[in-house]
């Protein structure tokens, strides 16, 4: 693993009394807070970056559309945002989030259902063009990370973090620590299978958790009520300009904002689902606190009273434990990128 303390160039020790910077960023705990990282969320469709403190607060922002599907393509937009960023700002790591698995060295994309990335070497490719320590985390892993320091995990030590958007993407906090598994690739909740035989998943197998709670569900109930009934999903397909196949789970969640009884059922469902598999969570885990984040989220209590109450109902020994509290993520979109230039600190 490439790390700031071991790539950085080491002086002659000074005498007892005395520290520079450098020396500071050496020792682990100044490395946590001191100076600027720059954190690189790469999407499916786009690439956030920016330049982020030891506060987590974003300095500067850009954004740029993820390149089709070539890997040296998606490099090369990773370097031209960390170009424009450095121009301004001194920083002294690269943390990318990858919305694919990345191994346990932080280096390789193992795989990435929605990018060209097949055993891709990104961190050395990065480093390589900007001349910087990168690190690559995986995209939700980062989003956990960055809930557990600075938004609605703060302060709790196991936390089960669930980014729920067109799949599910998991992150663990055990002990303080953002749990990564053997291989890198743990925590990769949306592929629990909760249905034999179920709906077919990207993953290769069926009735994977993220094909009954995220926002494909969402808008696979939504599309499906508007071939059976289409008058009953008149206010969805108003928000979707009428047309049943660009139905999104915005459009579903907009209807329901507004009271129709159709998109609020789609909501209810789809939070069943989310309280299920967080029930199973718990047997596994005991988590303290469970975040959710990600777009289907912005449906607030819609998707959250559901999933509270099925979470309730399924957990085992109901009744008879303490129970994890269930709320909304704080950090938005920025999470990602934020996650990702504080695990470069790391
Ligand atoms: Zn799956």
């Amino acid at each position: 693993m490439s790390t700031p303390a071991s790539d950085a160039p080491r002086s002659p020790l000074p005498p007892a009394t005395a520290t520079t910077a450098a020396e500071s960023l050496a020792s682990g705990d100044d490395r946590r807070t001191q100076g600027l990282t720059i954190g690189v969320d790469v999407g499916g469709t786009k690439v956030a970056a920016g330049v982020v403190d030891g506060a987590g607060t974003v300095l500067h922002a850009v954004r740029r559309p993820t390149p089709g599907h070539s890997a040296p393509e998606v490099a090369d937009t990773i370097a031209a945002v960390v170009a424009e960023l450095t121009a301004d700002y001194e920083v002294w790591a690269v943390g990318i989030g990858a919305a694919g698995w990345i191994d346990a060295e932080r280096s390789r994309v193992v795989f990435a259902p929605n990018l060209a990335w097949r055993d891709e070497p990104l961190r050395d490719e990065v480093a390589a063009r900007v001349g910087l320590p990168v690190v690559v985390e995986n995209d939700a892993n980062a989003m956990a990370w960055a809930e557990y320091r600075f938004g609605a995990g703060r302060g709790r030590r196991d936390l089960v973090c669930l980014t729920v958007g067109t799949g599910i993407g998991g992150g663990l906090i055990l002990g303080g620590e953002l749990y990564r598994g053997a291989f890198g690739i743990g925590a990769e909740a949306g592929h629990m299978r909760v249905v034999p035989g179920g709906h077919p998943c990207g993953c290769g197998n069926e009735g994977c958790w993220e094909q009954y709670a995220s926002g494909r569900a969402l808008v696979r109930l939504a599309r499906q009520i508007a071939a059976d009934d289409p008058a009953a999903a008149t206010a969805m397909l108003e928000a979707s300009g009428g047309d049943v196949d660009g139905l999104t789970g915005p459009d579903v969640t907009e209807a329901a904002r507004k009271g129709d009884p159709a998109a609020i059922r789609c909501l209810m469902e789809v939070g069943h689902w989310l309280g299920e598999g967080m029930a199973s969570l718990a047997a596994l885990l005991d988590p303290d606190r469970y975040v959710i984040g990600g777009g289907v989220s912005d449906a607030g209590d819609l998707l959250l009273a559901p999933a509270r109450e099925r979470f309730l109902e399924a957990v085992p020994g109901r009744g008879h434990r303490p129970v994890a509290e269930v709320v909304i993520a704080e950090l938005g979109s920025q999470a990602g990128l934020v996650g990702a230039a504080d695990l470069a600190r790391i």
